[in-house]
């Protein structure tokens, strides 16, 4: 098998439909030496996006209150995660956190409000408060706000939404065991009216929640079917409360195969790090910009994440370069403070010490 990763990237340069044989190797053949899968999905990632690495920052808009009953979801009704639950939130609170994204170097600003789907009146609401983004702060912008069809969805656009995320999660035959309240086609339909709008579309899915390996693959090709131009893999973040909790499925290398695997699959799209890469991917999450061009900063939608100063480090420290940052104005972190272990003056400032041999 070893012999055919500069066939795959070939495949993968040269628009062709990846074998679904191979990737579904990719999952299940502990022969296909993960290094050199890792270095040939890189070869891809390098040709379509060089070394930049956007940013993404969600801004959980509303949190909680959610009548579906998504078994993954600590917002759903079903569960019993104490989260901290709130309607939208207020539009000068969103415009502003807005503004602070982008200070901060974010790409694109990610507005994830729970529930089934907007109703007319909220789609108006959302509509208001995405025409002032993009005017008074001038960045891209992406709306998570779950079902949606085409008349609400043109209304977004029309106000200047870039992009609509509604993840597919898993496979069709999968998704009956994680929600019953809306089906996989629902999910698709959602996909199919943002793009009659005109959105650019972001749908991706969430491992560890006891799917298979051909149920990962089914997603990889159902978005490459779309062409879905970014692909948001998320990582099961076990929150106690939530049905669907830990499967213990995820080891980092499992996630580094299934990130090479969206990148033959789907090579020209923004494979995003999603939810749970750092407890997940954990010491391999350098090598995971290989495969992945995007990642989310700051946490999730119940979780906190790593900051962005922990990102600008990963990824200087990995030689790859932030989408759109200007690089000069941020400061070398690379410096003795970050070995200030203890408060102890005789080991911090040796002109001080007494003697001690440290
Ligand atoms: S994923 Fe969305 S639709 Fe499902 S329970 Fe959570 S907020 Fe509701």
């Amino acid at each position: 098998m070893g012999s055919d990763f500069e066939q795959w990237v070939q495949i993968a340069l040269s628009d062709q439909i990846f074998p679904q044989a191979d990737a579904l190797a990719i999952l299940s053949d502990p022969n296909i030496d993960l290094m050199r899968l890792t270095t040939a999905a890189g070869d891809v990632r390098m040709t379509y996006f060089g070394r930049q690495v956007m940013l993404h920052r969600i801004n959980d808009i509303q949190n909680g209150l959610c009548p579906e009953d998504c078994g993954y979801c600590a917002q759903s009704k079903i569960s019993d995660a104490p989260i901290k639950k709130y309607p939208l939130k207020s539009e000068e609170d969103i415009i502003q956190e807005a503004h602070e994204a982008k200070a901060k170097g974010v790409y694109r600003y990610c507005m994830v409000s729970s529930g089934r789907g907007p109703t007319a009146t909220r789609t108006q609401e959302l509509a208001h408060i995405i025409r002032r983004i993009k005017t008074e702060v001038g960045i891209q912008t992406c709306l998570s706000a779950g079902l949606m069809d085409t008349e609400k969805a043109q209304i977004l656009k029309e106000a200047g939404l870039d992009r609509l995320n509604h993840n597919l999660n898993t496979s069709e035959s999968h998704t009956a065991d994680i929600v019953t309240t809306h089906t996989f086609q629902d999910r698709v339909n959602t996909l199919t009216a943002a793009r009659s709008a005109g959105l650019d579309l972001c749908s991706g899915m969430i491992v560890g929640m006891g799917e298979t390996d051909q149920d990962i693959v089914e997603v990889a090709y159902k978005l490459q079917e779309y062409q879905v131009p970014s692909i948001p893999i998320n990582f099961l973040i076990p929150i106690a409360g939530n049905p669907i909790y830990d499967y213990n499925q995820l080891t980092p290398q499992r996630c580094l195969r299934i990130l090479c695997l969206f990148r033959f699959v789907n090579p020209k799209a923004e494979i995003r790090l999603g939810g749970g890469r750092e407890g997940h991917l954990r010491g391999l999450q350098t090598l995971a910009l290989y495969p992945a061009n995007s990642l989310f900063v700051e946490g999730y939608l119940a979780t906190r994440g790593h900051s962005v100063d922990q990102v600008y480090q990963l990824i200087q420290d990995a030689g790859f370069e932030i989408a759109g940052d200007d690089q000069s104005s941020r400061t070398d972190r690379s410096s003795a403070e970050q070995y200030q272990l203890d408060d102890n003056p005789n080991i911090l400032n040796p002109k001080t010490t007494t003697g001690v041999s440290v």
